[in-house]
C-alpha cells in the first residue's frame, strides 16, 4: 500500500475510536486534521484548509498547539492528541496512538482555562422524581452533588410548582456555568430541558444512556475512592440519587485525564435551603458578575466588592456573590470576621500585603495531584505555602474570629510547612520547566547528583585544557572547539590556517570558511561529558519525581490551607471595600423587614464623582407596608433606589458590609428582579412572553420571606393590558404573597390602589418655569405626572414633534376621563388558600368603558368584513 494511503487507513483507525473529538495526527513538525474535523477546526482556527487528492485539510505546528487547543475548548469542542509513538525512518509505517484527550472541562492546564472562575464539569440526571445535578472543578479538587425535586413532588427546594425541574437546572447551570456537561439521554430529549442546554453557548455536551447514571455503581466507586465504608459523613445517605451524577463525573474524569486525581477527597453537598436563592434573570438584572451592555465585569457588583489579593480568592468572591447565605449565625460569622479587620486598619493591611505573595495555591495543588506539577510549579507552590503560613502566624496570635483562623490547626501547619521546606531543600532556582533536560536539582541536594556533575564541569576544564594543548601543539592560535548536534563536539580551523593542521586531526566536514575535524581524544573526552550529561538529567528527573511523589501525602493539609486563605482575602476584600467606601455593618433580623438609612448603590456610586450620588431611605416591613409602589417619570432615578435595594440586601446576605449609614435587613429566601421589556431573542421568546415567564414565576414561586424588585412590569404590550397587569400582579403580590416588594412603574393609574400594606413613593423633581430637575431623593407620595415630553425634550425631539405631542396629550387626557369613574369589583369567586384579608379592591375600567373606548377606536371603512366579524364578536365578549 503506498505510504500515503496507509496513513489515511490509520487515521480512519484511530478516528473510529475518537468520533466526538477533533484529532490531532501528528505528521513529522505538524499537527493535521482531515475531513470533517477539517472543515469544522479551520473554521474555528482561522487555518487554510486545502485539499490533497480530494481530502480536505488544515495543519498546525506542533511546537505552538496550545493557543489553537485553548480556542477550540473555548467553542466547545474536545481534542484528541495522537503522537508518533515510533521515530521517523524506522520499519514501515510509524506507530501513532492518540495520547491525551483535552476536553474543556477536564483540563487543568494553565493555558487552557480561566484563573478567574471555576473550571466546572457538571452532570444531570433526572432519577426517583428528582433533578440531580453534580459538579468537579478538577482545577481546585471541589466535588459536590444535590437535587430538587420535580415538578409537583413539593419539598422546600426553590422551585418547586410549575416547571420547577426545568426552572431549577436552568438556575444552577447559570450559577455554575459549566464548561461542559454530561446529560442522561431522556432528561436531554425532554423539550424544555434540551432547549435550556441548547441556550448556552460554548459548552460542550456529551449525551450518557440512561443506564450509565447508576446509583449503586457510583455508591461503591465514590466509597472504593474515599476510602470510607458511607459517604453518611460527607452528608449522603446510600439512597440518595445525586450520587449517579456524581458517578458519572468520575468515571468520565478517569476515561479522558488518564491519571489518578487524588486531589478531589470528598464529595459536599449543596444546601439550597442554606442559600438565598437567586434565578437567572436576577442574577442578570442585578450585574453581580456579569454586566448587561458586553457581559464583562466592568460596573458589576463583583467589580465593587474585588479588593482581592489572590486568584482563590477572586473565585471565592464570585462564588460567594452568587450564592448568598440564608442562615443568620454564618453571616454573622462573616461579618465579625469582616469587622474585626475593619477595626484593626494596620492588621488589614499586613495581610493584605501578605496576601498578595499567595500565588494560585488550589490549582498548583491540583497540577501536583494530578502528575502535572513542573519544576517551577513546586516553586511557586512552596513559595504561596510559606505566604500562606504567614498569614496564619499573623492571626493566630491574636484572638482573631474563629472565621479567620479556623482550619489553620498544628497538623496542617506542620504538613505545609514540611513541604515548602522540602522544595526549598530540593528544587534549583529558576529551572527548567521540562522533565528531560536536567536542571531542576539544586546543588548539595544528592551526592550522586553533585559527583555527576562535578565530572561534566569537570569534562568542561578537561576540554579547555585539551584545546589549549592542541593550540600549542599546531600553532594555531585562533583554533576553537564548538559543538553541535549532529557531528557533537569538533575542531574548528579557519581556512586561512588549514596548512598548519596536523596529522592526528580527522576531517569530518568543510566549509566555506574552514574546515571541521576531530581527534580520537576528543570523541573520548565527549563521550565523557555526554554520559555524564544524559545520566545527570535522569537523575535529575527521577529526584524531582521522588520529590513530588513524596508532596502528595500532605495534599489534604494544602488544600485546607488553600481554603481558608481563599476565604480570608474575601474577608479581607469586604474589610477594605467598608473602608473605602464608608460601608456599614447591617444588622440582621428574622423578621421580613428592610429598613435602610442613606443607602446608595454600590456600582452607581462608583461611577460618580464622589458625593454626587444621592442617598436615600427606604422601609418595608410586612407587618405593615411591605410593598411600595413607585412612580415617577424616566431618569429620575426609579431603576437605581430598586437595584440599590436589592443588592444591599443580597451583600447583607453574603456578609458584606453595605453602602448605607445603617442598614437592617430581614433574612431572605430569595431575591426577584424583573425588568419589564427585554427580549430574549436568543432563546426565541418575544419581550412580552419572556415578561410574562418572568412574572409568573415570581407569583409561583415568591414567599413572604421574599424580596421581589419589579422595574416596569407590562410594558411589553398595549396600555390597556399593560396596565391590567401591572396592576392585578400588584393585588397578587400584596394579597396572596405578602412579601416585601418595590414595584415601580410609569402607569400612573396604579397609584389608585388603596391597600393597607401599600406606599405609594416617587421619585422628587423640581420643577421651575418649565424646566424640571430630577432631585434622586424618594419621596411619600404618587409622582404629579410622568413628565415624558420634559424627557424628550431633553433628549432634543424636535419641537414641532413635542408640540403635536402635547396636543395629542390633552385629547387623551379628556378621553381619560370622559371615561366612567372607577366601578368596585367584585370579590373573587373562589379565593386562593394563600390569600389573606383580601382587600376590596377597585377595577380601573369597567367592561361598558372598554367596549366605548374600543369602538371609538376603529375605523369601519377601513375594515375587511372578516376583520369586522372578529371585532363585533370579541365586543361582544366584553361586554358578557
Ligand atoms: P429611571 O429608572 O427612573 O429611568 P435610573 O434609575 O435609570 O432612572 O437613573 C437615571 C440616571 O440617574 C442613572 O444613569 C444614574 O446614574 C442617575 N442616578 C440615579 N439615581 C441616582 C442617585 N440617587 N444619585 C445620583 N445619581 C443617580
Amino acid at each position: 500500500m503506498p505510504e500515503r494511503l496507509a496513513m489515511l487507513d490509520q487515521y480512519r483507525r484511530i478516528k473510529a475510536r475518537y468520533r466526538d473529538a477533533i484529532l490531532f495526527f501528528r505528521l513529522g513538525d505538524f499537527y493535521e486534521m482531515f475531513f470533517e474535523d477539517a472543515i469544522v477546526a479551520s473554521s474555528l482556527l482561522d487555518l487554510t484548509l486545502t485539499k490533497r487528492q480530494g481530502q480536505p485539510m488544515c495543519g498546525i505546528p506542533y511546537h505552538a498547539y496550545k493557543p489553537y487547543i485553548a480556542r477550540l475548548l473555548k467553542a466547545g469542542k474536545k481534542v484528541a492528541i495522537c503522537e508518533q509513538l515510533t521515530a521517523p525512518g524506522s520499519k514501515g509505517i510509524i506507530e501513532r496512538d492518540v495520547i491525551e484527550v483535552v476536553t474543556p472541562g477536564t483540563t487543568i492546564e494553565e493555558d487552557f482555562i480561566d484563573h478567574a472562575s471555576n473550571n466546572y464539569l457538571a452532570s444531570l440526571c433526572s432519577l426517583e422524581g428528582r433533578m440531580c445535578i453534580a459538579c468537579l472543578d478538577v482545577s481546585t479538587g471541589e466535588f459536590r452533588a444535590y437535587s430538587s425535586m420535580e415538578e409537583g413532588g413539593g419539598g422546600s427546594e426553590a422551585g418547586a410548582g410549575a416547571g420547577s425541574g426545568a426552572e431549577f437546572l436552568r438556575s444552577e447551570l447559570y450559577r455554575l456555568a459549566p464548561r461542559e456537561i454530561i446529560i442522561q439521554q431522556s432528561l436531554y430529549e425532554r423539550p424544555e430541558m434540551g432547549a435550556i442546554i441548547r441556550e448556552m453557548e460554548g459548552i460542550l455536551v456529551e449525551r450518557r444512556p440512561d443506564w450509565s447514571f447508576d446509583r449503586v455503581k457510583a455508591l461503591g466507586e465514590l466509597k472504593e475512592r474515599f476510602g470510607v465504608a458511607s459517604l453518611k459523613g460527607f452528608g449522603f445517605s446510600d439512597e440518595a440519587p445525586e450520587l449517579a451524577a456524581a458517578g458519572i463525573l468520575l468515571e468520565y474524569l478517569d476515561e479522558n485525564a488518564k491519571t489518578r486525581s487524588p486531589h478531589i477527597r470528598s464529595l459536599l453537598p449543596y444546601d439550597r435551603d442554606d442559600h438565598l436563592s437567586l434565578d437567572e434573570a436576577t442574577r442578570r438584572n442585578l450585574e453581580l458578575v456579569r454586566n448587561l451592555s458586553d457581559s464583562g465585569k466592568r460596573d458589576t457588583l463583583l467589580s465593587v466588592l474585588d479588593k482581592t489579593k489572590c486568584a482563590g480568592g477572586f473565585r471565592l468572591l464570585r462564588q460567594w456573590i452568587l450564592q448568598p447565605l440564608r442562615r443568620k449565625g454564618l453571616i454573622e460569622a462573616r461579618l465579625d470576621a469582616v469587622e474585626y479587620l475593619y477595626r484593626d486598619q494596620l492588621l488589614l493591611n499586613d495581610l493584605r500585603r501578605r496576601l498578595g505573595a499567595v500565588l494560585d495555591s488550589e490549582r498548583l495543588i491540583a497540577r501536583l495531584a494530578m502528575d502535572k506539577a513542573h519544576a517551577k510549579d513546586l516553586l511557586a507552590l512552596g513559595d504561596s505555602l510559606r505566604a500562606s503560613l504567614s498569614i496564619g502566624d499573623l492571626l493566630k496570635d491574636r484572638s482573631a474570629p474563629a472565621l479567620l483562623t479556623e482550619g489553620l490547626d498544628e497538623e496542617v501547619e506542620k504538613s505545609c510547612a514540611l513541604v515548602s521546606g522540602i522544595i526549598d531543600r530540593s528544587i534549583k532556582e529558576d529551572p527548567s520547566i521540562l522533565l528531560t533536560e536536567g536542571n531542576l536539582m539544586m546543588d548539595g541536594y544528592s551526592a550522586e547528583l553533585d559527583h555527576l556533575r562535578s565530572v561534566k564541569k569537570d569534562s568542561t576544564q578537561i576540554l579547555e585544557e585539551y584545546l589549549e594543548e592542541e593550540k600549542n601543539g599546531s600553532g594555531i592560535q585562533n583554533l576553537r572547539i564548538r559543538y553541535n548536534k549532529i557531528i557533537g563536539y569538533y575542531l574548528e580551523v579557519s581556512k586561512g590556517k588549514i596548512d598548519a593542521v596536523p596529522a592526528h586531526f580527522i576531517r569530518r566536514q568543510s566549509l566555506v570558511a574552514g574546515e571541521r575535524y576531530t581527534t580520537d581524544r576528543l570523541a573520548e573526552i565527549e563521550s565523557e561529558i555526554n554520559g555524564a550529561t544524559e545520566k545527570i538529567a535522569e537523575l535529575e528527573k527521577r529526584l524531582f519525581l521522588e520529590v513530588r511523589e513524596s508532596l502528595k501525602i500532605h495534599i489534604e493539609s494544602m488544600e485546607r490551607l488553600a481554603r481558608v486563605i481563599a476565604a480570608t482575602d474575601c474577608l479581607a476584600s469586604f474589610a477594605e471595600t467598608a473602608t473605602e467606601g464608608a460601608y456599614c455593618r447591617p444588622e440582621l433580623l428574622e423578621e421580613s423587614v428592610i429598613s435602610i438609612k442613606q443607602g446608595r448603590h454600590p456600582v452607581v456610586e462608583a461611577c460618580l464623582p464622589a458625593g454626587d450620588f444621592v442617598p436615600n431611605d427606604l422601609e418595608l416591613d410586612t407587618e405593615g407596608a411591605c410593598f411600595a409602589l413607585i412612580t415617577g417619570p424616566n431618569m429620575a432615578g426609579k431603576s437605581t433606589i430598586l437595584r440599590q435595594t436589592a443588592l444591599i440586601t443580597l451583600m447583607a446576605h453574603i456578609g458584606s458590609f453595605v453602602p448605607a449609614e445603617t442598614a437592617r435587613i430581614g433574612i431572605t429566601d430569595k431575591i426577584f428582579c424583573r425588568v419589564g421589556a427585554q427580549d430574549n431573542l436568543a432563546r426565541g421568546e418575544s419581550t412580552f412572553l419572556v415578561e410574562m415567564h418572568e412574572t409568573a414565576y415570581i407569583l409561583n414561586t415568591a414567599t413572604p420571606r421574599s424580596l421581589v424588585i419589579m422595574d416596569e412590569v407590562g410594558r411589553g404590550t398595549g396600555t390597556l393590558d399593560g396596565v391590567s397587569i401591572a396592576w392585578a400582579v400588584s393585588e397578587q403580590l400584596l394579597d396572596a404573597v405578602r412579601c416585601r416588594t418595590l414595584f415601580a412603574t410609569h402607569y400612573h393609574e396604579l397609584t389608585s390602589i388603596s391597600h393597607p400594606h401599600l406606599v405609594n413613593l416617587s421619585m422628587a423633581v423640581l420643577e421651575n418655569e418649565g424646566e424640571i430637575v430630577f432631585l434622586k431623593r424618594l419621596k411619600e407620595g404618587a409622582a404629579a405626572g410622568s413628565y415624558g415630553l420634559h424627557v424628550a425634550r431633553l433628549a432634543g425631539i424636535p419641537e414641532e414633534v413635542l408640540a403635536r405631542a402635547k396636543a395629542l396629550q390633552k385629547r387623551f387626557v379628556s378621553f381619560e376621563r370622559s371615561l366612567s369613574p372607577l366601578a368596585e369589583a367584585e370579590p373573587p369567586a373562589v379565593a386562593s388558600p394563600r390569600i389573606r384579608e383580601r382587600q376590596p379592591s377597585r377595577e380601573l375600567f369597567s367592561a361598558d368603558d372598554m367596549a366605548i373606548a374600543k369602538l371609538r377606536g376603529i375605523d369601519p371603512d377601513r375594515m375587511t368584513p372578516l376583520e369586522a366579524l372578529q371585532f363585533l364578536s370579541e365586543l361582544s365578549a366584553t361586554l358578557r
